[in-house]
């Protein structure tokens, strides 16, 4: 197996165990929502755990399975519970109006707010209130196994997590070792991340470092650039604030799109159409990707259309029911996305 083959697996354990276990801390009580690679434009984390808050979770579902993007969120977060004129209702978007009625027809087409002409004037009314369903944000950094130079890039990753403070904790998960002092412990990771040592094939998890809650309510520092470090470089880093509102905003976007995706959606960046991609359980209780051809469990970026032993499945394992049912890659692709489902109440 691939170094990346094997942080890919990992990450999906990491993904289940988290789904199955979360908090660390064994108050087990949480309801939490799952996703992989999901960040902003410049920080994407291999796995986000977002505390959610049951009732508001089901409330979230009338929204439907899709996410609401940052200029749907502005809208029906906003939108009055009496038929308003759009721009009395909302505030000022701080870009043009024109983009902010496109995202009123497009929630209106996706019969999440309701709208009605009077005269020239687009009046909007909302359907039910946006809920406070979402409590935290833990993002988790996947490093089975952190070598020198590894641990040195995850550093300056966590200390951008840590001086943005746009998740309420950050934490990294290693593969358990099982010597005395774990070795992640030596690195020279800030001391407000969580270290959890993993063992994957059995799930068991034991929690190294606890991490601090982060200030996720105050102006983060957006840190553009590091001194590359040595004797000679005296160079400042350069860094920017981020208004609490905009974090605010971005939260909500990020955790929209976990709601969405979850971590499963992992096959809708392979290829589960090739004859040989198939899904197999691991111990017992999770669904992984598995090549035929190869004999491994394959990557996303090694199950693609520039795979050299890609062959699409033949059409008579189509037959039957296809085009509506499909053939293996369907039932795959709807297997997981049926488990997907399960994670999000009210759908
Ligand atoms: S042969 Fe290539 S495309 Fe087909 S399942 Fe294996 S890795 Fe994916």
């Amino acid at each position: 197996m691939t170094r990346y083959s094997a942080e890919f697996h990992f990450e999906l354990r990491a993904c289940r165990w988290a789904e199955r276990e979360w908090p660390p801390d064994g108050d087990g009580d949480r309801t939490v929502l799952v996703a992989r690679q999901l960040g902003t434009k410049r920080r994407r984390w291999d796995t986000l755990v977002l505390e959610c808050d049951l009732e508001g979770l089901r409330a979230r579902s009338k929204f439907g399975p899709k996410r609401l993007d940052g200029d749907l969120l502005h809208v029906v977060r906003n939108a009055p519970d009496e038929w308003t004129y759009y721009r009395d209702a909302l505030p000022h978007p701080g870009y043009p109006w024109r983009y902010v009625r496109e995202a009123i027809h497009r929630a209106d087409d996706r019969g999440v707010l309701e709208t009605r002409r009077d005269g020239n004037r687009i009046q909007i009314r909302r359907r039910w209130p946006y809920p406070d369903w979402l409590e935290r944000i833990v993002a988790v950094e996947n490093k089975p196994d952190l070598d020198a130079s590894a641990a040195r890039s995850l550093a300056s990753q966590l200390e951008y997590d840590v001086a943005m403070a746009l998740a309420d904790e950050v934490w990294v998960a290693t593969r358990k070792t099982g010597e005395r002092v774990e070795p992640v412990l030596f690195e020279d990771l800030p001391v407000e991340a969580g270290v959890l040592a993993l063992e994957p094939d059995s799930l068991i998890a034991e929690v190294e470092w606890y991490p601090r809650s982060l200030p996720v309510d105050d102006p983060g520092t957006r840190i553009l650039e590091q001194p590359a470090g040595g004797e000679r470089d005296g160079s400042a880093a350069r860094f920017e604030y981020v208004d609490p509102a905009e974090k605010t905003e971005r939260r909500l976007a990020i955790a929209e799109r976990a709601y969405e995706r979850g971590w499963r959606s992992f096959v809708e960046t392979m290829r589960p159409d090739c004859r040989h991609f198939q899904l197999r359980s691991h111990a017992g209780n999770q669904l992984v990707p598995h090549c035929d051809a190869t004999g491994c469990r394959q990557t996303a970026t090694e199950c693609s259309g520039s795979c050299p032993e890609f062959e699409p499945e033949p059409p008579a394992w189509r037959t039957r029911g296809w085009p509506i049912e499909g053939g293996p890659g369907k039932r795959c692709r709807r297997l997981l996305e049926d488990r997907r489902s399960d994670r999000r109440p009210g759908l």
